[in-house]
């Protein structure tokens, strides 16, 4: 059967098992290609209801009262996140952002690590992440290493491994790179820098609810991530935190906010930092965007994440048999991994006028894909909502768009987000 066919998609689509899941979430044009929900996912339907509760009942009717449930949240929710990212319930938090909560670990780990002065990452890391490496370096003795990809889309394992060393402090590494979707080998990287004395942290954002993820048994100290992306959690939601239990108690957050202290309402002068995960709390939390992660991480543990891998590795599959056939011959390049083993969720192509390439498809074709300089139109598969169709028509509405250069009548003047 003719693989770019509307009806081997279709045909696909009725082998999903976790076809029904999309009715879930507010889908309100079936038009509109959505593959960008590694950027921001959609919205569950029973979001708005859930909320609705929560500004009704606990705030309207509750008032402060209702800081006595509220307190517990982020530890609630993060037990939840425990089990996508296979930690134990008291090893995660759900607070702040992810770039907050980075700073925050990087901080309480090279302090654990006196006396070691680097920290290794690499250059697909997210510019977040290495921005706030960058502001922990300034007015210290550390120093950062940023080890280079030799294609711009896999990972350097071997020149990571040999950037190790025993002044290594912390290894800090994205685990699914937000550009190409190359995915690293979490345990082995782990165990390396274990070798040489030092602590291993990985941002999950782009693997967490898309991948099986066991932070525990790949010996991880240290992770953060974010909600809003896999999670289907809402623009700004809070990301979250791991930490290893045995290495809770001789960790200190750099922010001793009240929220983390062992009894925020005890109003005490001195800061008495919460036993365990409940210091990495700083300030107070988001209650109401929280019930909207809850939603949707409630959603992934019912689909369970290994039919979730398995759906997201057929349709990135998928998605490059289709770029075979139908992108590659007008010249565009594929900027992932071809083989599923190293790959996250999403598949990134390469044109060189990606920019108004991506415009053309938003205004012109109502595709939602997204755009990362200076080359890269990223294609999202979330497997809790993406149709196999969905990914064809895509594809063939880009196609579309290079063919027949609908591109040259869109400016890249003014965009300011991408
Ligand atoms: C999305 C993402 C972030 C986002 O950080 P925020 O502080 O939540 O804005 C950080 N790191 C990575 C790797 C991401 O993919």
């Amino acid at each position: 059967m003719d693989l770019t066919s509307p009806q081997y998609a279709q045909e696909l689509d009725r082998q999903d098992e976790l076809a029904g899941f999309r009715s879930r979430f507010e889908i309100s044009d079936e038009d509109l290609i959505y593959v960008d929900g590694n950027s921001l996912g959609r919205m569950p339907s029973a979001t708005p209801a859930r909320m609705g509760e929560i500004l009704k009942e606990q705030w309207g009717a509750g008032l402060v009262r209702g800081w006595s449930d509220w307190i517990h949240i982020p530890s609630r929710l993060g037990s939840r996140i425990a089990e996508i990212i296979g930690a134990d319930e008291d090893e995660v938090l759900c607070c702040d952002s992810t770039s907050v909560n980075l700073f925050k670990l990087i901080q309480a780990a090279m302090r654990l690590q006196e006396g070691r002065s680097q920290i290794v990452t690499d250059n697909l890391n997210f510019p977040s992440d290495l921005y706030v490496m960058q502001g922990c370096i300034p007015g210290t003795s550390r120093r950062l290493s940023v080890v280079p990809s030799e294609d711009d889309v896999h990972g350097n394992v071997e020149a990571i491994e040999r950037e190790l060393s025993t002044s290594t402090a912390l290894l800090s590494l994205t685990h699914v790179a937000f550009k190409s979707g190359y995915m690293y080998d979490m345990r082995r990287l782990t165990e390396s820098a274990h070798r040489v004395g030092a602590l291993a942290l990985w941002d999950l954002s782009h693997s967490v609810g898309a991948v099986p993820l066991s932070v525990r048994s790949a010996g991880v100290d240290l992770a953060v991530g974010c909600t809003y992306k896999y999670l289907n959690g809402g623009p700004g939601s809070p990301a979250f935190v791991y930490v290893r239990r045995e290495l809770q108690e001789r960790l200190l957050s750099p922010i001793w906010g009240w929220f983390g202290d062992g009894r925020p309402f005890k109003f005490d002068l001195s800061y008495e930092p919460a036993p365990g995960i409940r210091r990495f709390n700083a300030g107070t939390p988001p209650i109401l965007s929280m019930a909207a992660v809850e939603v949707g991480v409630d959603l992934v543990l019912e689909a369970g994440i290994d039919r979730l891998r398995a759906k997201s590795v057929k349709q990135t599959e998928y998605l490059i048999e289709l770029y075979d056939a139908l992108l590659a011959p007008h010249g565009v390049k594929l900027n992932s991994p071809r083989e599923a083993a190293v790959r996250g969720s999403h598949v990134s192509f390469g044109h060189p006028e990606g920019l108004r390439v991506d415009r053309a498809l938003i205004e012109a074709k109502n595709v939602i894909p997204d755009f990362r300089a200076p080359d890269t139109i990223r294609f999202g598969c979330t497997p809790l909502y993406t149709t196999f169709s969905e990914l064809r028509q895509g594809v063939v509405r880009m196609a579309e768009v290079i063919r027949d250069r609908t591109y040259l009548d869109f400016t890249v003047e003014g965009i300011e987000v991408t």
